[in-house]
């Protein structure tokens, strides 16, 4: 019997017109999709196309939206064998790993995929990735959150933007990807998560709990202590320099995390470095970090660092259980800590 999957759009380049001389999303994706499709149906799933009521461009999303999508996708859970999400691709790796969160014990394919040109126009990159996401949908094997894009199946928890106008804009860089779609679909068996018994959880996220702050070269302490003061709070991930490395002259800065920590506020180190993992022990300016309670974050890249904090926070975790569940792999989104300390010849 023929399987069939739900493709949820979202808005985003893919499904995008022109409209006073930008793009902007379009409604009615499914019966514009079709009308691509009628000579290419051969080998495709069943599918039905729904959309949200307020089609995105994903520069606008807010945490309360991956919660929309999560409900979504769980409201239909039983009555389909896989799932497409059409996203806009700035955000994209955000939600892949939100959902990834969300839908703990995943046993069904979800592939969010977009495009970076129209359906609508002649050089669209939309149908192979539309085309290819059914195909990924539609293969039991797949039991967990995905993003594929280009010829390159990845994990919802690794998965980068990394390139602006490039085609094959995405990437894992700091993990093999799942599969490459060219002729056939080759997918690392060994890699995939295994089948799990669904224990979903969509919380009420609060935009609030978590900010983001890049440090740069004089970077002023009261920066620091500005993030830190934000009416509500709760998590601050840094994106630190090169293995986790902050500016540990500046005594201020320090002292500013530090107060802040002992507010009982979260703060997590990722580095602004695209490959490899923080390791706060590896020079004294990564260690002052580590003596104030620093988080290292691993390999976790921004956008599942920005997502499981989220999750772990809206979920009710604090202290002592959000450090250990934010040092924890989940969904495959960090390797193990390494067992040595990497620390220069
Ligand atoms: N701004 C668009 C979006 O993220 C870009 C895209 O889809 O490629 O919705």
């Amino acid at each position: 019997m023929s399987r069939r999957v739900l493709v949820l759009y979202t808005g985003g380049t893919v499904g995008m017109v022109a409209s006073g001389g930008t793009y902007v999303p379009g409604a009615d994706f499914g019966p514009r999709l079709a009308r691509h499709l009628t000579e290419r149906r051969d080998g495709l799933p069943q599918f039905d196309v729904i959309e949200l009521d307020q089609l995105i461009d994903s520069a606008n999303l807010t945490p309360a939206n991956w919660a929309t999508m999560a409900r979504m996708l769980i409201d239909n859970w039983d009555r389909y064998d896989g799932f497409v999400v059409l996203h806009g691709t700035d955000t994209m790796a955000y939600t892949a790993a939100a959902l990834s969160y969300m839908l703990q014990g995943c046993n069904k394919p979800v592939i969010l995929t977009g495009s970076q040109i129209p359906l609508q126009r002649s050089r669209t990159d939309a149908l192979d990735n539309v085309i290819t996401s059914l195909a990924l949908a539609a293969t039991p094997e797949i039991q967990e959150v995905c993003l594929y894009f280009s010829g390159k199946l990845l994990r919802g928890t690794r998965a980068r933007k990394l390139k602006t106008s490039d085609l094959d804009a995405f990437d894992s860089p700091n993990a093999p990807a799942l599969g490459r779609c060219g002729i056939t679909l080759d997918l690392r068996h060994d890699l995939l998560l295994p089948s799990g018994q669904p224990d979903f959880q969509v919380p009420t996220f609060n935009p609030e709990s978590v900010a983001v702050l890049t440090l740069y070269p004089g970077i002023p302490a009261a920066l620091v202590e500005a993030a830190l003061a934000l009416p509500g709070l709760k998590g601050l991930i840094i994106h630190t320099y090169g293995a986790g490395n902050a500016p540990d002259a500046d005594e201020a800065l320090v002292e500013a995390l530090a107060r802040g920590i002992k507010r009982g506020i979260a703060v997590l180190n990722i580095s602004q470095c695209i490959r490899g993992r923080v390791a706060q022990k590896a020079y004294a300016s990564g260690a002052a970090l580590e003596r104030i309670g620093v988080i290292a974050g691993g390999d976790l890249t921004p956008e599942a660092a920005f997502a499981k904090l989220h999750f772990l926070l809206a979920t009710g975790h604090s202290g002592a259980s959000l450090s250990r569940a934010l040092q924890t792999p989940l969904r495959g989104d960090a390797s193990e800590p390494l067992a040595c300390r990497p620390t220069p010849c």
